[in-house]
Parts: structure tokens; C-alpha cells; sequence
């Protein structure tokens, strides 16, 4: 049986048991009180007809005297002690009772009694009859207008009863909804939800803040959160995945290179092992970065440090060069050594993810240019490729955003790179301008304090 269906039967039930329980005590209560009124009309009826016919009885005939008792609806006899009638007489309605089987009763007695489905009410008190026997002097009299009045209250609580449990009925159906529905529409979002692998909300009506629009509020709360966690999760994944692409490939190639040449060839043997293992060194910093990430959301932790922009650029450009067999040219303009404050292993993963769009988007040369303009330093990947459509550019940093994805699909990109450099931008202080001519080329300046 479900909720609503339970809900009904057992307010319903409890509903019509105490209506019918509270018209039961009416009833009872009511047609007592009518019963003792009779009782003490006709006792008091009595005993006033005793009285005359103890000082009347002998000198005027039984039957005169009990004619000037006879009630309208009734009959009034002497009853000797072995239970025959001496007198009766019996009013003219009531015809039927003087066929009833006289009894004699000891002491005074007051009781009812049923004769052709009609209720009367009898009372019987001793008396000296005028021989010196005991007899019973018995006054009977019909109940049929209490009977009546009993009849119609019954009806009438019989028929209250009934119509009170229409209200009942609907306000326990109402009742019933309003509490099933908001449980109905998550158990279906939360099927929904199984069944699509997706995250959905409940939408909540109502403006009274009660307990079953906070328990949506609160499940609308825990969807946010599984959701949340569930896109860092996914983030974390890609991130992961695109930012060891690199460090891999370089691995990768300066090892082959390694198998192939590096035992006749020493300076290309010392040159690998160096990028195998600062490659080796910047991922596992980078996987502890963002498992911290994935974990805490906390901030990137930072290594900052003096680098020299120049040997630092040289570096990289012959690594990445190297490994991805790209000519990529170095324009530094600056006079002596410039240090730069920053993490060197940032600043690497930001170029690298530069480059690596230079490379995917054209075939020509990359030019990488260095310098200082007002106290900052500027590094510029110019590539002379695609471009981007001027309409795109504020785009391209938005996660998964690719401009023309059929004209990308070759280079395999999920458009995670860009958004990833902006938050290790934003991480080391470093400012990202990007200009570009669809067809021309795309330029990425960086600029960085110097120390
Ligand atoms: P991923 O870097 O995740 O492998 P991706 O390179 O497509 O994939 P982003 O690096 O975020 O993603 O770049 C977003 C989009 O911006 C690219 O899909 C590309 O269309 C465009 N874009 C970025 N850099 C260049 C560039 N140098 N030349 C032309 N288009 C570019
Ligand atoms: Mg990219």
C-alpha cells in the first residue's frame, strides 16, 4: 500500500471511529434521560392513583374507578395475586394490551415492555384490595412518542455521520497529496537522475517555507554538491591528462633518442638525461599540484624564485624544439641578464601550453620574443598559422571551447589548454594578451615583473 493510500485509510478510519464513537455517547446519554422521565412521570402517575383508590376502593365499582385513571394511550388494571385481572380498562388505541398476560409482582416495580412491536412503559405497586387480599394495582402507557423521538435522533446522527466524513474524506485525500508530492517528484528526479547519469533539480512551489519544501531545498543542496564534485573530478581528470601530454612526449622522444645515439654521442646523452629528468621533476610537482587542487581548491602553491629570463627561455625552446621538431626562434632583446620573480615550473607549463598551440595551429616557423617594457618583462609566441576570428578571441579561454571544431579535429585538442593557462596566470601574476588575424597568425604576449 502507498504513502497517499495510508495516509487516507488512516485518518479516515480514526476520523469516522470517533464520530461514530462521539454520536454512540449522544444517543445513549439522550435516550437514558428519556427513559428516566417516564419512569418518573408514570411512578409519580401512580402512586397518585394509589392513594385515591385506597380511600375509593370498596365503596365505588373497580371499573368507575379505574376509568377516571385511564391515561389516553394506555390501560390501568387490578391484578390479583394469582395473576388474574379483577379491573382493567383500556383506552381505546391501545385495545391490544388488554390481551396481555396479566403478572403479579411482589413490591413496587417500574419496567418496560414490548407487545406488537410497540414500547410501553409499566409500573406496578401492591395494593390492599377491598377482601384483605394483596393485589397489584398496574398502570401501562405507550413510549411511542419517546420511541419516536429516539427513531429520528438516530437518523439524524446517522445521516450527520455520514456527511461529516465527506469533508473528512477530502481533506484527507488533500492532506495526502500534499505530503506525497514533493516525495513523488524526487523519488521520479532521483530516478531521472539513475537513469540519465545526469543532475537534475526538483522545482519547488510553494511559499510556505514548510519541512517538505526544505527537504527539496536540501536535496536541490546535496544535487549542487555531487555536482560540483563531480565537475572537479572531471576537471581534475583533464587537467591531469592534458598537462602531462607534454612532459611525456618529451620523456618519451629524448629517451628513444637516448636508444638510438646516446652511447656514441656524450653531449646528447647528458642534454637528454637533463630534460628526462627536469621533465620527471616538473610532473610529479604537477601531479601534487593538482591532486592539492582536486582536493582542498586550495591555491596553487607557489615556488617563486629569481630566474634568468634569457638561459630560461633558451632552455625550453631547444627542449620543446627538439621534441616536437618545430623551428622555433628566439628574438631576445634584452641587454645582459634580466631576472624575472616567478616559479620556474609555472612559467614552463604556461609556455608549453603556448607552444603547444603554436605548433598545432600552423606549419611555418614559431617565434618566441623576449624583452622589457615599463618595468615589466614581455615573452611573445608569435605563430604565423590559422589565426582566430576576431569575433572568438575573448572565447578561447572558456574550459572545452574550441573555435571550429571540425576544422580542429586533426589536432585532437578538447580546449582545456587555454583555460588551464589562465589559472596558472592568474596563480604566478602574469598577464595574458592575445592578438590574432584569422590567417594570418596568432600572437600570445606574457608580461611579468621583474625583479
Ligand atoms: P587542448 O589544448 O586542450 O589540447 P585546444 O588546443 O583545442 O585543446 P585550447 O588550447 O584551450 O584548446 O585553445 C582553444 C581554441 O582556441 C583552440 O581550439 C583553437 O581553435 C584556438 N586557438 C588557440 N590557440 C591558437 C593558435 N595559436 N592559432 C589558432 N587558433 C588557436
Ligand atoms: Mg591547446
Amino acid at each position: 500500500m502507498n504513502l497517499r493510500k495510508k495516509i487516507n485509510l488512516y485518518t479516515s478510519v480514526l476520523f469516522a471511529f470517533l464520530l461514530i464513537l462521539m454520536n454512540i455517547s449522544v444517543y445513549v446519554f439522550f435516550s437514558r434521560l428519556i427513559f428516566e422521565n417516564e419512569y418518573t412521570s408514570i411512578s409519580n402517575e401512580i402512586h397518585k392513583i394509589t392513594a385515591i383508590a385506597h380511600e375509593s376502593m370498596g365503596t365505588v365499582p373497580e371499573d368507575d374507578l379505574l376509568r377516571a385513571f385511564v391515561p389516553v394511550n394506555g390501560m390501568v388494571r387490578i391484578v390479583a395475586e394469582d395473576r388474574k385481572v379483577i379491573s382493567a380498562v383500556t383506552s381505546s388505541d391501545e385495545q391490544e394490551l388488554s390481551r396481555d398476560q396479566a403478572e403479579f409482582f411482589n413490591g413496587e416495580v417500574i419496567s418496560t415492555l414490548e407487545q406488537d412491536n410497540s414500547l410501553y412503559v409499566l409500573s406496578s405497586v401492591p395494593i390492599v384490595l377491598p377482601d384483605g387480599a394483596i393485589g397489584n394495582l398496574q398502570l401501562t402507557r405507550s413510549m411511542e412518542t419517546a420511541a419516536g423521538i429516539l427513531k429520528t435522533l438516530r437518523i439524524v446522527l446517522g445521516s450527520v455521520t455520514l456527511l461529516a466524513m465527506i469533508p473528512v474524506l477530502v481533506s484527507s485525500a488533500f492532506l495526502s497529496k500534499i505530503i506525497t508530492n514533493p516525495v513523488t517528484s524526487m523519488t521520479t528526479t532521483m530516478r531521472e537522475i539513475r537513469e540519465s547519469g545526469q543532475f537534475k533539480r526538483l522545482t519547488l512551489e510553494g511559499k510556505s517555507k514548510d519541512e517538505l519544501y526544505q527537504m527539496g531545498e536540501t536535496f536541490n543542496h546535496m544535487i549542487d554538491l555531487l555536482e560540483a564534485n563531480f565537475e572537479k573530478q572531471k576537471q581534475f581528470v583533464s587537467n591531469a591528462s592534458h598537462e602531462l601530454k607534454t612532459p611525456l612526449t618529451v620523456i618519451e622522444s629524448y629517451s628513444s633518442l637516448l636508444k638510438r645515439r646516446g652511447l656514441k654521442e656524450p653531449s646528447l646523452f647528458n642534454e637528454s638525461i637533463d630534460a628526462i629528468h627536469s621533465e620527471a621533476i616538473r610532473m610529479r610537482e604537477m601531479t601534487e599540484q593538482l591532486l592539492l587542487l582536486a582536493r582542498h581548491d586550495e591555491q596553487h602553491k607557489l615556488y617563486i624564485k629569481s630566474i634568468d629570463l634569457k638561459g630560461f627561455l633558451r632552455q625550453i625552446i631547444r627542449t620543446y624544439g627538439e621534441v616536437y621538431k618545430r623551428t622555433i626562434d628566439l628574438e631576445a632583446d634584452i641587454e645582459g641578464v634580466t631576472f624575472v620573480q616567478t616559479d620556474e615550473n609555472k612559467l614552463k607549463q604556461l609556455l608549453f601550453i603556448f607552444f603547444d598551440n603554436a605548433r598545432k595551429y600552423s606549419d611555418d616557423v614559431i617565434t618566441v620574443s623576449a624583452g622589457i617594457k615599463e618595468y615589466e618583462a614581455y615573452i611573445r609566441i608569435k605563430d604565423r598559422g590559422i589565426g582566430i576570428p576576431g569575433d572568438e578571441l575573448p572565447k578561447v579561454f572558456d574550459r572545452f571551447y574550441r573555435v571550429d571544431k571540425a576544422r580542429n579535429r586533426k589536432t585532437g585538442g578538447s580546449g582545456i589548454g587555454l583555460s588551464i593557462a589562465k589559472e596558472i596566470a592568474e596563480a604566478i601574476a602574469v598577464r595574458i594578451k592575445l592578438e590574432s588575424t584569422e590567417g594570418e597568425g596568432t600572437a600570445v604576449t606574457l608580461f611579468l615583473k621583474i625583479t
